[in-house]
């Protein structure tokens, strides 16, 4: 399998101001073209550093490096240039795409009253293109590269902001070099499956097991953790598909309780796919999560077709009044009890006239615990206006954002029944 590697650039990534948005967004891509990713590299805007990572991608037997920022007009933007020099060619003015990055200010200036001849002056290095590159029409102002190197890797040049880095993606692709290039690239024929509730030893024991009667060493296969979810990934080596296929069976056979899918699709798909088709919408009471199930529900463009409402009922009163908890059941049972659980997804049933109503309460910590409801303890309840009733009330490891998160993890799941 060939192999390729990303180069993201920028010291405000290095001084932990932003977190890197690119690097894992290009290894997904690149991995599901069917490329092994050699590794991510981040760089600050030093030429030295960027030309080692670029060396470094080639000694590593790279054949394809995409780099992300330093596209822009201004000094520390020197991707272009350190670029051209590890491909042993000079620079060379792209009048074309002069004359368009110059289209494209002037109507910035138009718009905004804001621009002029030194904004000019520094887009003109905008323009210059290393030569035999192809240069790719820019998204905001800064055009992006396909540069060869002889004997070498290709190299995607791509701006950082990622809504012009994603923009450009299938520009690059489309591009001669690259697609020359992925013709050779064999089909990543990954398989994967996601799993709720099952523990990993478990998967391990069974991978142990189906080792013990086939040859897996063609087959890479990784496990991780995502959202209380545990995905399996299966990727062939050319030539061992039969093999990853015939382990994607039999591991969704095996574990078929907790499989939630196997062909990639995510709970939160599954989840809107399950509401739409029987035209149902959804309505959430929430006192722990603060919201997060709600947000996480909306997250889907689309959602407004099942998602009534929700309502963040955190102290007492709240749920008493936004709910109608009532008073005495809170003060019997307290506020995280499996009892109020039900009264907050009744009530916000009831409240947004919804189908299905989903109710979360707990102890979120790091105070408020006690022996019988520890920090970590939740209650849910998931009712329908047809009756019926799913509770649960685990207690979640990890510390209050870990509980937040898993409890989120939780009420999907619980929806998704
Ligand atoms: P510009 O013309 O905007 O300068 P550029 O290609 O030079 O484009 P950078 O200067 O590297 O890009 O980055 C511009 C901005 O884009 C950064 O300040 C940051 O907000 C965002 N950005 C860049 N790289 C990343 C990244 N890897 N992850 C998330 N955001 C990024
Ligand atoms: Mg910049």
């Amino acid at each position: 399998r060939p192999r390729a590697a990303v180069v993201v650039t920028g010291s405000e990534l290095l001084t932990g101001a932003i977190s890197d948005r690119n690097g894992p967004w290009l290894a997904r891509e690149l991995a599901a073209l069917g490329f092994e990713v050699a590794h991510v590299q981040l760089v600050g805007d030093r030429p030295d550093d960027l030309a080692r990572a670029l060396e470094r991608a080639d000694d590593d037997g790279c054949e394809l490096v995409v780099t992300s920022g330093g596209l822009g007009p201004t000094a520390d933007d020197l991707t272009g240039e350190v670029v051209a020099r590890f491909a042993g060619v000079p620079l060379d003015l792209d009048e074309a795409m002069y004359a368009r990055i110059a289209q494209i200010l002037a109507g910035f200036a138009a718009r905004t009253g804001f621009g002029g001849p030194a904004l000019d002056a520094a887009n003109r290095k905008q323009a210059m293109v290393p030569r035999g590159a192809v240069a790719l029409d820019p998204v905001g102002t800064a055009p992006g590269l396909v540069v060869p190197r002889p004997g070498g890797p290709l190299v995607v040049v791509l701006p950082g902001p990622p809504r012009e880095l994603q923009g450009m993606w299938p520009a690059a692709l489309a591009s001669a070099p690259v697609r020359d290039l992925l013709a050779r690239v064999p089909a990543a024929g990954a398989r994967s499956l996601r799993y709720f509730g099952l523990p990993e030893s478990e998967i391990a024991a069974t991978l142990r097991a189906i080792e013990a009667e086939c040859d897996l060493s063609d087959v890479e296969i990784t496990t991780c953790l995502r959202r209380s979810e545990l995905e399996v990934d299966l990727r062939p080596q050319p030539g061992a598909e039969a093999v990853a296929e015939a382990v994607h069976a039999e591991l969704a056979a095996r574990h078929a309780r907790h499989l939630v899918s196997a062909d990639g699709t995510s709970t939160d798909e599954l989840l809107a796919r399950a509401l739409r088709e029987r035209g149902w919408t959804v309505a959430t009471g929430e006192s722990c999560t603060g919201g997060m199930l709600a947000a996480r529900l909306v997250d889907l463009a689309g959602s407004s077709d099942y998602v009534a409402g929700g309502v963040v009922a955190y102290s007492n009163q709240a749920k008493t009044d936004l709910l109608g908890v009532p008073a005495e059941m809170i003060a019997t049972h307290g506020a995280v009890s499996p009892e109020v659980a039900r009264a907050l997804a009744d009530g916000a049933r009831e409240r947004f006239g919804a189908d299905v109503g989903v109710g979360i309460t707990g102890v979120a910590g790091p105070g408020g615990g006690t022996e019988a409801k520890p920090v970590g303890y939740v209650c849910f309840c998931v009712t329908t206006a047809d009756g019926q009733v799913i509770a649960r009330d685990p207690r979640l490891p990890g510390g209050r954002t870990d509980i937040r998160e898993r409890s989120t993890d939780v009420g999907m799941h619980l929806l998704l029944r």
